[in-house]
């Protein structure tokens, strides 16, 4: 049996998706239709938001991020590095903690210095490091939603660029974008009061959330009707 720990790091949760999901991901999704998935749950996550349901918002973030996770495999991109050289403790573009952009924005994005003693052992550290550098009572949950979605877009527009154009120099920027995305996915579960490990250590405590199997067995059709 396959789960998710309460203390689970960012790279053990990447390998628990691989586990579970990898096989059919390998057989049946390729690149568009994972990024299909990852967009139509994270959309209603936001139908959560905007219902004011925290349960709706928790399941469809979820399971839009477990999508996410499961296209990062098949692109072999290690997002716990990815994010961690995107955020070592300082904001990606003004590089202080917190964050200082609303005061005074900087024209170029500031480099950062990497202090690998700072960084985040827990995807919940990593919760927590986020919550310091964007504090949530600096935006409400819409602003988060919305940029969520806005960073979707970016991740979604650079993977569409990158296979069109067969560019290993754009692939840096799918992984960058992915930084960006993973982020926003924390700050908004941050602002709608939710813990990301510990709700993952809930709904991933036995294989598949769904069919409880690993690699999991749900059919196409399971999938896609899929109630949240
Ligand atoms: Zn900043
Ligand atoms: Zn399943």
């Amino acid at each position: 049996m396959a789960s998710i720990k309460r203390n689970t790091t960012i790279a053990e949760c990447q390998k628990f998706v691989k586990e579970i999901y990898g096989l059919n991901n390998d057989r049946y999704f390729n690149t568009e239709d994972m990024l299909t998935q990852i967009q139509r749950f994270a959309m209603r996550g936001l139908k959560g938001i905007r219902k004011k349901d925290k349960e709706k918002i928790n399941i469809n973030l979820s399971v839009s991020f477990s999508w996410f996770m499961s296209l990062l495999n098949q692109l072999h991109i290690d997002i716990d590095e990815e994010v961690w050289q995107r955020f070592p403790y300082l904001c990606s573009y003004c590089a202080t903690f917190p964050c200082s952009c609303a005061k005074k924005h900087p024209l170029k994005r500031k480099k950062t210095f990497v202090d690998e003693n700072k960084r985040p052992k827990t995807l919940e550290g990593f919760q927590n490091m986020f919550k310091g550098l964007y504090p949530p009572e600096r935006r409400t949950i819409e602003d988060a939603g919305i940029h969520l979605a806005e960073e979707l877009g970016e991740f979604s527009e650079t993977i569409l660029f990158y296979r069109g154009m067969h560019n290993d120099k754009i692939f840096k920027d799918v992984a960058l974008e992915a930084a960006d995305l993973f982020s926003c996915y924390l700050t908004t579960l941050e602002s709608a009061g939710i813990n990301m490990a510990e709700e993952f250590s809930k709904i991933f405590k036995n294989n598949c959330n769904v069919c409880k199997k690993a690699p999991c067995e749900c059919s196409f059709k399971e999938i896609t009707n899929f109630k949240s």
